[in-house]
């Protein structure tokens, strides 16, 4: 935000690497996502070409340590996913699919030999992941899925099928969950194994500059050594969740501070009733709201921040951020909607674009219902995510 909407100085709790970062990854986003990202939503394209560009950034798998990767603060990535859902939502879920899932599965659960061979050339954008744990009947409750591995001599052979996973048409290996004989365990598939097919979902309304596809998986033979080691039950994707659910908390306020920033643009220079419409109460009050709103997420985000850069982050504050902080943004981005206007449901303007983009954010990486249930649970020690039977 410019000094005169940071109403609480929130720039003054940055340390100067920290607003560096912040500042690079804006300028990126200002000068290579802004000018071209209605063309592509409207299109329903992803932009790959940026993939490059990206990764010299320093954003993919920023925040791992080792093997190639950037190794920035939690502070510092939940900035840049900041800064990029300020462009797009899609490209901030490009960069948590790559990082915070896929190269995190490897980094958390992954053979040393796993990390040597995969990490480098990931952190440099040359082999791009994803991350398969939802199924077409296994979304919320993913201990239901049915996706299963078998060990058939020194192989194992997966079955199944998955839905809604981020990259899968252009990635080259998946990172899937599947139940065995001994729990659910995680592999490494490489896209090209015979049997694995990835097929894009369409047409979408939200989410429109990104890829999601079904995977099927046919009898897919891999080496024993595909198997992530250190994987064991549902803890193990769970670990990856809460590290895109971090990035999550912060990402949304970037959506919710451009759709504010191009309603309060727009409120100074549109006239009505021979006056700004900025200078009406009723929108002075829309504009406050917003902004009030963008500045305690931003204090909850930061706060998530210092806590996981301390190593005492709980998994239940993960969910006050993902829930309270985009549910704030998906409010803002509507409200600024209103500011425009008809030219606001136009494609020349973003709020409508980063509102529709907001309803897929608070349905993945655990709905707004499940992090509540969460939450829930945590105050009054009853877990409510099933009836009782
Ligand atoms: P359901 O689980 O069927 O939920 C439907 C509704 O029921 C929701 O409102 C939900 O909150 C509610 N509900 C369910 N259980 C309860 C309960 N106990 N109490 C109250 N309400 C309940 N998955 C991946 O594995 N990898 C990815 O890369 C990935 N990317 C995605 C990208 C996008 C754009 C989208 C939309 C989804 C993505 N997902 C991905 C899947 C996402 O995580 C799931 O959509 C999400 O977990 C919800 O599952 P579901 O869609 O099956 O809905």
């Amino acid at each position: 935000m410019s000094a005169t909407t940071d109403l609480l100085d929130f720039d003054g709790q940055l340390s100067e690497a920290e607003r560096d970062v912040r500042d690079r990854v804006r300028a990126f986003v200002n000068t290579r996502v802004k000018p071209a990202i209605a063309g592509w939503y409207d299109a329903a394209r992803f932009p790959a070409e940026l993939i490059p560009e990206l990764a010299d950034l320093g954003v993919l798998g920023m925040h791992l340590t080792g093997y190639g990767c950037p190794g920035r603060s939690a502070v510092e990535y939940g900035l840049a996913a900041m800064e990029l859902e300020a462009g797009d939502s899609g490209l901030r879920t490009f960069v948590s699919v790559q990082g915070s899932l896929a190269m995190s599965a490897i980094h958390k659960h992954g053979s040393e030999a796993q990390k040597q061979k995969w990490l480098p050339p990931m952190a440099r954008g040359e082999v791009i992941g994803c991350f398969g744990l939802t199924e077409p009947d296994s979304g919320s409750d993913p201990g239901s899925m049915t996706t299963f591995a078998r060990r058939d001599g020194d192989e194992w052979v997966i079955n199944g099928a998955k839905r809604w996973i981020g990259l899968a048409s252009i990635a080259h290996i998946a990172v899937i969950w599947a139940q065995t004989d001994e729990g659910v365990r995680g592999f490494v598939v490489p896209t090209d194994t015979p049997g694995f097919t990835a097929t894009p979902i369409a047409p979408k309304m939200s989410m429109r500059a990104s890829i999601q596809c079904d995977i099927a998986l046919a009898d897919v033979r891999l080496p024993l050594d595909a198997q992530l080691p250190e994987a064991r039950g549902l803890r193990a994707p769970f670990s990856c969740l809460n590290e895109a659910r971090y990035g999550i908390g912060w990402g949304v306020i970037g959506a919710a501070r451009d759709s504010y920033e191009t309603a309060l643009d727009y409120a100074g220079r549109r006239m009505q009733f021979n006056q700004p419409i900025a200078s009406f109460q009723l929108t002075q009050s829309k504009l406050v709201d917003m902004a009030l709103e963008i500045e305690k997420a931003q204090l909850v985000a930061l706060r998530l921040g210092r806590l996981k850069d301390a190593g005492r982050l709980q998994p239940h504050q993960i969910s006050v951020a993902k829930l309270a902080n985009t549910r704030a943004a998906i409010a803002v981005a509507r409200e600024a909607r209103t500011i425009l206007g008809g030219n606001g449901v136009t494609a020349d303007y973003s709020p409508m674009r980063h509102a529709a983009n907001l309803e897929s954010v608070r349905t993945y990486e655990g709905t707004d219902e499940i992090h509540t249930l969460v939450l829930g649970a945590h105050l009054t020690g009853i877990p409510a995510f099933r009836t009782a039977a």
